[in-house]
């Protein structure tokens, strides 16, 4: 593995790590199948994880409850609670004097709730070094920083170059998956087109709570999200926008997030900020990521473009690679992420 930062140091780190996808996804939506089938896949995985590795993170199915503001909100969670149960899936529905018994934090001025239970929440910075320490137990090794430059297949090979274009190695390999999350367009592969993500950058605070309890599990608001965390933080995001390859926090997006959260959860206005995380979301035109080997180039594999999913679908996507090119298996959903689907256009060179 080779990574021109280090593991998790580019969008991931800033993740607030919600696994939510009857809220990121519309009803029938190829989102919701992809998202639907990785969040099935959490509970396992994250044992196979913690079995395999000396490491440990937080994981919590404690759900999300998502609350509204006024009649057209109100209106919106219903429409959302009826395809809810379309599909089967649980959820709460609940009126104002439920939701301020539920969710005491929650601004009183808020007027329904929606409640879905099976979503969760991860620690992603703990995840990352947690698949870090299980892969090298198994022998994986991770150069860090160390960028790819160029990947060429020519018949069953492929010649990969890393490092600056003055002092490049060349290596050999029988196959190469391309996570390079925004920055994979910048990755050339030799008679490939370049690869249409480009990046959305995402602010987050870290709050530290005082003297209110903390709410009791992640709460989705119209302008913002809160995530809980056992140590007494809060995590809440996040601004959406397109700045190019810009990581750095503004003014703007921090004042932002800070009125939107004390709109939610008024105690907020009381915690004090500890930090700002930036990152930036690989984003393709329709949403969906690349996923499967590039045409014409079958051992080269391109993983990227998860935009505001890819902790979500990181099982899903792990399962899908491998065994796609260790066992040559071709999972059905796969149809929907193909790199050289047509719903893409493409974008210049960056
Ligand atoms: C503020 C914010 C909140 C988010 N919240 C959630 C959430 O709640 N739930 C969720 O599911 N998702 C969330 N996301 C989205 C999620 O974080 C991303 O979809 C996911 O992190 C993408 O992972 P990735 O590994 O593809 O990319 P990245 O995490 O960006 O990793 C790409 C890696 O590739 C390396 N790299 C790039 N180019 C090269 C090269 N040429 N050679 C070597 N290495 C290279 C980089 O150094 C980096 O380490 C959020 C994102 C942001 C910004």
């Amino acid at each position: 593995m080779y990574d021109m930062r280090a593991p998790g140091k580019g969008a991931s780190q800033a993740s607030a790590g919600v696994l939510c996808p009857y809220i990121e996804a519309t009803s029938g939506s190829p989102l919701l199948a992809l998202g639907a089938r990785s969040l099935s896949m959490w509970d396992d995985w994250v044992a196979a994880v913690l079995a395999r590795s000396s490491r440990s993170f937080h994981y919590a199915r404690t759900g999300t409850l998502e609350v509204a503001f006024g009649d057209a909100g109100g209106s919106h969670l219903q429409q959302s609670a009826a395809w809810l149960a379309a599909e089967g899936v649980a959820h709460e529905w609940l009126d104002r004097a439920a939701l301020k018994d539920f969710e005491p934090q929650a601004s009183a001025l808020a007027t329904s709730g929606l409640y879905i239970a099976g979503h969760a929440h991860v620690d992603v910075p703990a995840l990352v070094a947690a698949l870090m320490s299980a892969a090298r137990q198994h022998g994986a090794t991770c150069e860090t920083p160390t960028e790819i430059i160029h990947i060429e297949q020519k018949s069953d090979v492929v010649h990969v170059r890393v490092g600056d274009p003055a002092s490049s190695r060349p290596l050999e390999v029988d196959h190469v998956v391309i996570a390079a999350g925004s920055w994979s367009r910048r990755v050339r592969v030799a008679g490939a087109p370049v690869f249409p993500v480009r990046p959305v950058r995402g602010q987050l605070l870290h709050l530290a709570w005082t003297d209110a309890a903390l709410p009791r599990r992640s709460v989705w608001g119209p302008r913002c999200y809160t995530v809980p965390w056992p140590d007494g933080t809060v995590l809440v995001g996040a601004t959406v926008e397109d700045v190019g390859f810009d990581e750095r926090s503004t003014v703007d997006g921090v004042r932002g997030l800070m009125d939107a959260v004390s709109e939610l959860l008024p105690a907020a206005a009381r915690a004090s900020l500890r930090s700002v995380r930036v990152g930036l979301r690989p984003a393709t035109a329709d949403q969906l990521p690349l996923l499967g080997p590039l045409k014409d180039h079958p051992r080269i594999t391109l993983a990227a473009g998860h935009y505001r999913n890819g902790i979500l679908l990181a099982p899903y996507t792990a399962d899908v690679v491998t065994r796609m090119i260790l066992d040559k298996e071709r999972d059905p959903l796969l149809a929907l992420t193909r790199p050289d689907r047509t719903s893409l256009s493409n974008i210049p060179p960056g």
